[in-house]
Parts: C-alpha cells; structure tokens; sequence
C-alpha cells in the first residue's frame, strides 16, 4: 500500500512566469513503509508536461503493485519496470523514485549524498527565483533577497528590458534570465540578448520553444552568453541533441522521474562537455532536498520552489547565505509528514 495525499501549497507570493500564473500549487505526497521504515515522495504535477494530480494518482496506483513486489534495493531495476509501465505523468515516477531512496538511505543509515560518494560540503549556491511582476513590486521583492547572492529573473511577457533595468537599479548581483520558451523569433531573441550581455548575465534559460532547436543553435553563433535548456529536456534521451544549441541543461527531478534518470543525465551531459544546472517546480523542501542531494556535482543549482510557499509539510534541506547546507540525516534526511 502506498499512502497518496494531494496538497495546496500556498505560494507567498502570485507566481507569474511568460506562460501562467498561479497563486497556489496542488501536489502529490506519498509514503511507501516497509519493515518499519517511511519513505516519502513528492510529484509537482505541471501543465506544460500534460501533467495532473488526479492522472498523477492514477499512475502511482498503477505502479503499487510493481513496489509492493518488489526488492526496494533494487532501485534500478524498479526504475526500469516502471519506466516500462508508465509512459507520462513522470511526475508520479519521480515521488514513487524519491520515496524508494529515501526508504534505501534509511534502511542503510547514510545519507543518500553518501550513498553516491559525493561531499555535501560543495553543494553549490542556489539561485532565488523572482517572477515577473511590475518594477515597483520587483524592487520590493529584491530588497527580500539580501541572503541570496544570485538572482534567477523571469521573463518573457515582452517587458525584459524594463525588468532587467529594474533589477539593475537595486542589485548588481549576477542574474540567470529564464525566458520559459517565449520568444517565438530568432531575430527578437538575439535583439534582447545583446542588450543582456551588457548586465552581468550568467545565462539564458531556454529563450526559444523547445521545438526551435535550430533557431537555438542560430542564436548561440551570435551571443557570448551561455544558454541552458529546460523545456527542451526531459531525460537522458534528450541531451546529445541539444549540445549543437546548449551550453547546459536543466534538470528537475518533476521531469526525469526521479533521482536515478537524474545521475545518468549529470554524467551524459559531462561526458557531451555540457554543465548541468539541478531546478525544481514550486515544490515542499521534501522534493526540493532530494535534489539538493545530487547538487555537489553539478554547476548551477535553482532549488528555491520551498522558499516560495509558506505551508511547507516538511524540513531538510537549509540555505545559509545562498549555499545549500545537508546535514547527515539518513536517507533524503527531511521531517515532517503530510
Ligand atoms: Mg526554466
């Protein structure tokens, strides 16, 4: 039996990115036990991948039977039938996979980080993500950032330059631009980008459709800003593709399926010379310090989607002064319930 419970997370402040916005989040929390041992998962569902909570359930009930049949050591095999059985809602593969690492690391008494032979000590500094709003609301909400010293800027509705100047008139801090696939011309995309490379910009995150792949690789010729998928990847099948248009990919656990696509996908885009950027949905700090595990081998981490809600079911993973702090709490090392 697996113990599935949707969730409202409230999000502290309307988040607006060029696609939608919203002012609260429904995920999906599960809890797989077994020998007296809790493992919890989470699934952000999102629109933009076809996702929902109710076809999110549906799939985790559909894969109950494979977990309760099943050897949980065996994390990889799991993976494989269940990457077999599931053909979207990856969402839900990411809590059923989350929640069978944290029942492993618990089971062996060792942090999952550990468990993969990484040192938490160089878990990276994350970005704090800022949505799009009015100048004045953006200046409001940058004087809350002191602690971070990276900022991740959303655009995309048309109004970057003024953003951008905004953002400007407060901070000097490096800024990551997320443009969420919405400049639709090449031509638009390398006018504005220009413009960025003259304000401390670290990079641009997906600035064209997912499907625009060559009109990427056209604008990468022309800039001297690295640019990063998102949209454009979801698994370890998409990146050898993207290295003729991407400096770098995104990679979210809501999108993988999990934690053991999430390894394979660091070491793919490595071997293919490419960085790996490790963000999230609006997602608890369950979700959230899950991928903080894997951040000590990767270059750009954007966990923050539990610094955005203030209902937050669970605690694990801390931000000191932007850097992410993992203490050695067994398993995903998180408390709480749901
Ligand atoms: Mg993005």
């Amino acid at each position: 039996m697996i113990d599935i419970k949707i969730k409202k997370l409230q999000l502290r402040n309307t988040w607006r990115i060029a696609r939608n916005s919203s002012d609260y989040k429904e995920n999906v929390f599960i809890k797989i036990q077994r020998n007296g041992i809790a493992g919890f998962g989470e699934a952000a569902p999102n629109v933009r991948y076809g996702e929902n909570p109710q076809l999110t359930i549906e799939r985790i009930r559909k894969a109950e039977k494979i977990i309760e049949n099943a050897d949980l050591f065996q994390f990889t095999a799991i993976k494989k039938t269940l990457d077999e059985e599931i053909q979207d809602q990856n969402c839900a593969k990411a809590a059923i996979d989350m929640a069978v690492m944290d029942w492993v690391g618990k089971s062996l008494d060792v942090p999952l980080y550990k468990l993969w032979g990484l040192n938490p000590l160089l878990a990276p500094i994350t970005s704090f993500s800022i949505g799009i709003d009015t100048p004045d609301i953006l200046k409001k909400k940058i004087e809350q950032t002191k602690d971070f010293p990276i900022l991740k800027i959303k655009v995309g509705k048309d109004n970057e330059k003024e953003i951008i100047k905004a953002v400007r008139s407060i901070t000097e801090k490096p800024l990551r631009i997320d443009v969420n696939e919405a400049w639709t011309s090449k031509e638009e995309a390398l006018e504005k980008i220009l413009w960025m490379q003259e304000q401390n910009i670290e990079f641009i995150e997906q600035p064209m459709p997912a499907d625009m792949l060559q009109e990427t690789a056209w604008l990468r010729e022309r800039i001297n800003i690295p640019i990063v998928a998102d949209e454009s990847v979801k698994n370890v099948s998409d990146i050898a593709k993207l290295s003729c248009a991407f400096e770098g990919i995104n990679i979210k656990l809501m999108k993988s399926g999990g934690l053991v696509e999430a390894i394979k996908m660091i070491e793919v885009a490595h071997g293919l010379g490419m960085k790996v950027m490790l963000g999230c949905m609006i997602e608890s700090s369950l979700a959230i310090t899950a991928a903080a595990h894997l951040s000590p081998c990767i270059e750009w981490a954007d966990l923050d989607g539990n610094l955005l809600i203030n209902n937050d079911p669970f605690q694990g993973v801390k931000v000191e002064n932007g850097k992410l702090i993992l203490d050695d709490s067994p398993g995903l090392g998180v408390s709480g319930d749901f």
